[in-house]
């Protein structure tokens, strides 16, 4: 059985990635290490085969949301960082070999006390509002005795330019030595672009690893390309529609191929009409509405037959501006249909 649409994911590019983040931490010259977000099963593409390769490279440090996506990865060598941290429901799963979690509230830190305490990391509120213990509750001794790997903190618009960023630097940067932690950790993908000065000893780049572009200029490459199979090629007649709701109509006779992918697969609605395949160097427009499992092409000269295979745009930012999503919504939407391939 072949898969009618796959994922094919470049080593290569993800191993390229880390690599230029960990340079722009300051890695290896005297500057922050460099780790990996791997939540959301390593944002859609699969967090174990993630994982081994940015181990493989040298990476040490991995994040994910859940305990269940911990104890999926935990192994000799590697270590996790949860950042949902203890609820109660989770202290079942705790003592997992390298998985530390990261505590969000005075109501985990007591009952990670509570359960004996050992090495976790601590999520600080900065300005964001989302997770993270305030300061004034550092000050005020509640992590005081707590054995802590990693004190961070998270970015609330590093994605753009924003008085928010230095403001939540400096005031991270004053909690340096209020508390045990051996390391401080602020920046995810887009913090890395601002500058060394955000890196701290740790950073915690998700979506860049894989891709995305957080910031203009930055020589991401891109790393998982969605490659479907055409299931017809069609003749349609000048005049006729294509597709549910028929919002597309030939302008001329024109040779359609319909193609095994949709929005079941994650390739979005919002790609109707806008996004675009390639059969080699031939741009190929999606026409009519994106379906459920299926998605029509308009093949132009195409030499593209039924049962070839034709792979589409790959860029992230550009199918984010195409498709309305944002580039992670595009990357953690892939689905469970696609064989995933890594070369
Ligand atoms: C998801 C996440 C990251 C990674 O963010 P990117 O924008 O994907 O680089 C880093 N830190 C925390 C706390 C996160 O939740």
């Amino acid at each position: 059985m072949t898969a009618p649409s796959r994922l094919l994911l470049s080593t290569d590019a993800l191993v390229a990635n880390w690599r230029t983040l960990a340079r722009m931490s300051g890695d290896g010259n005297g500057g922050a290490a460099c780790g990996a977000a791997v939540k959301a099963d390593g944002y859609g593409l699969g967090a174990r085969e993630v994982v081994a390769r940015l181990r493989a490279t040298g990476c040490r440090d991995f994040f994910v949301a859940t305990w269940a996506e911990a104890r999926a990865l935990a192994a000799p060598g590697v270590s996790v960082s949860v950042l949902h941290g203890v609820r109660e429901g989770d202290m079942a799963h705790v003592g997992l070999a390298g998985v530390r979690p990261v505590l969000n509230t005075p109501a985990q830190v007591a009952r990670w006390r509570e359960a004996g305490g050992g090495a976790c990391d601590v999520m600080v509120d900065t300005g964001m509002n989302r997770l993270g213990i305030a300061p004034a509750d550092i000050a005020a001794g509640l992590l005081d005795g707590l054995v802590i790997e990693t004190l961070m903190s998270h970015l609330a618009c590093a994605d753009e330019e924003s008085a928010m960023n230095p403001r939540q630097r400096d005031a991270f940067a004053a909690l340096r030595g209020a508390t045990a932690a051996r390391r401080m950790s602020l920046a995810n993908s887009a913090g890395i672009a601002l500058g060394t000065d955000y890196a701290f000893d740790l950073t915690r780049p998700g979506l860049a690893l894989y891709g995305g572009v957080p910031a203009p200029g930055l020589p991401m490459r891109p790393v998982a390309t969605i490659e479907a199979e055409v299931l017809q090629r069609r003749r349609v007649p000048a005049g006729a529609t294509v597709g549910y709701n028929a919002t597309w109509t030939a302008p001329a006779d024109t040779w359609v191929g319909i193609v095994n992918l949709g929005y079941a697969d994650g390739y979005w609605r919002g790609f109707s009409d806008r996004g675009r395949a390639f059969a080699g160097d031939a741009a190929l427009p999606v026409i009519g509405r994106v379906s459920m499992d299926l998605v029509a092409l308009d093949l132009g000269n195409a030499d593209v037959g039924e049962g070839d295979r034709v792979r589409f745009d790959a860029d992230l930012p550009r199918a984010a501006a195409a498709s309305g999503m944002s580039q992670y919504e595009l990357l953690t939407g892939l689905g469970a249909r696609f064989e995933r391939v890594w070369a």
